[in-house]
């Protein structure tokens, strides 16, 4: 349901009458733009905006029932499930362990949430739900995503992980916050150090387990698994399951329903796909081109290692175009300077490997630059995804060098020759 709009009529009258007049039309749908019934000719008193009306869910039930939290989803303009919350919600609600099968953009985060916040007792100031997460950037988006539907429970998230100081996480853990986000190493740091217990913990998520195993932490998710109650509710969540995963589902999940939903694979109508064949060496000026050429509002590029971010920010730098970085080698407080410098427009090239991509939650990157090749179909899905969200149109740029071949060509049968060629002006 959409926040219902102003109607435009800035000068309202304070006649309570006149007010309750203007509640009832609006629930009916308002009297639209053109406003035949606002005649306005004469000068108008100061402008006094109306609060804007309390949302409802367009259907109550339709992702829980608790009003506390349909309130929050309706805020967020939430109109339908997700096809992840549609087949995940049932299964949670009533109890049961899960693997879902979805990318981080799915609305898997609500898929999760939601039932979280119906199931855990705010008026209890103890960790009832830990949500384990790769990255601080994951940790960061959830928890604000959590405390968002979470917003009139009673409940909180806090996110928690390494790289930063402990102060603040202790204060949530003596404030009583129900719910932790966090990344595995700082969550064992604080079980060790006897700050943290999850005795009274009720459900876990295990987010994008795929990327956790990738960076070494399934002993630490064991570990962590271990230390909460056996009777627990265990949702994991992974683009995929390779045989790692299993083994995890195996030992820490009980019965758990299948969820799998379909990778949206980019098409024409949203994502103009392109690439360019260009040599290595050449690279950095087909990028220096394209730049010069294009007045790109907000280009997104990727490369495959820390050194390569660093070397292209570098260079960029030098032919004084504003640029950020983003990749796990930078501290917290960097990773997040650059995202901010991003988000508010402030550069216009962002530099980033993948693992940082994951969980970046920017909304509006005209332009993917893939400057090194994706290394697998799900890799390029997940960068473009980065542009083209929320309806509006994009561009992804791929650059396919001598070494890139195979992988371009695979790519092109699965995308079904989507991405159209373009010659760069310095071949001629
Ligand atoms: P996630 O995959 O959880 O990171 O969610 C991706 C984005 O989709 C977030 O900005 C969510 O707020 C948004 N979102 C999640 N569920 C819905 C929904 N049912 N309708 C509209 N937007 C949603």
């Amino acid at each position: 349901m959409r926040q219902p709009e102003s109607d435009g009529n800035l000068a309202i009258s304070s006649d309570p009458a006149d007010a309750a007049k203007r509640r009832r039309r609006r629930r009916r749908g308002g009297r639209g733009r053109s406003g035949a019934t606002a005649v306005h000719d004469a000068p108008q008193p100061v402008a006094v905006r109306e609060p804007l009306l309390f949302p409802l869910p367009a259907t109550p039930g339709l992702f829980c029932d608790n009003p506390a939290i349909e309130r929050a989803i309706a805020e967020a303009g939430w109109q339908q499930p997700t096809p992840i919350q549609e087949r995940t919600l049932p299964v949670l609600r009533r109890g049961g362990d899960l693997v879902g099968q979805a990318q981080t953009g799915s609305g898997k985060t609500g898929a999760f949430g939601i039932p979280i916040m119906e199931k855990l007792d705010p008026e209890l100031h103890v960790v009832q739900a830990l949500v384990v997460v790769p990255t601080r950037e994951l940790a960061e988006q959830v928890t604000t995503e959590l405390n968002r539907l979470a917003k009139y429970t009673g409940l909180k998230a806090l996110a928690v992980y390494g790289g930063v100081g402990y102060e603040r996480q202790l204060q949530g853990f003596n404030r009583g916050d129900q719910i932790v986000v966090g990344t595995p190493g700082r969550i064992i740091d604080h079980l060790e150090r006897g700050a943290l217990s999850f005795s009274d913990v009720r459900m876990v998520v295990l987010d994008e387990a795929d990327r956790m195993l990738d960076m070494g932490f399934q002993p630490d998710v064991e570990r962590i698994l271990r230390r909460t109650p056996r009777e627990r509710q265990t949702a994991l969540f992974s683009a995929t399951i390779p045989v790692e995963i299993h083994d995890l589902i195996y030992k820490h999940l009980r019965d758990p329903e299948w969820v799998r939903i379909e990778m949206e694979i980019p098409t024409v109508d949203t994502v103009r796909q392109v690439y360019y064949e260009v040599a290595e060496r050449d690279k950095f000026d087909g990028l220096l081109e394209l730049l010069e050429m294009n007045d790109w509002p907000s280009v997104l590029i990727f490369r495959h290692t820390q050194r390569g971010v660093d070397r292209i920010e570098g260079l960029l730098r030098r032919k004084r175009y504003s640029v950020a970085a983003i990749h796990g080698g930078m501290t917290q407080a960097m990773r997040q300077a650059s995202l901010n410098l991003f988000a508010s427009g402030k550069v216009r090239i962002l530099i980033a490997t993948n693992v940082a991509s994951r969980g970046l939650d920017i909304p509006d990157v005209s332009h993917v630059v893939n400057y090194d090749m994706p290394e697998d179909l799900d890799t390029y899905v997940h960068r473009v995804g980065r542009t083209a969200r929320m309806g509006k149109q994009g561009t992804a740029v791929t650059f396919v060098g001598e070494g890139d071949l195979d992988m371009f060509d695979q790519l092109q049968r699965r995308l079904k020759d989507q991405l159209l060629p373009e010659r760069l002006a310095l071949y001629g």
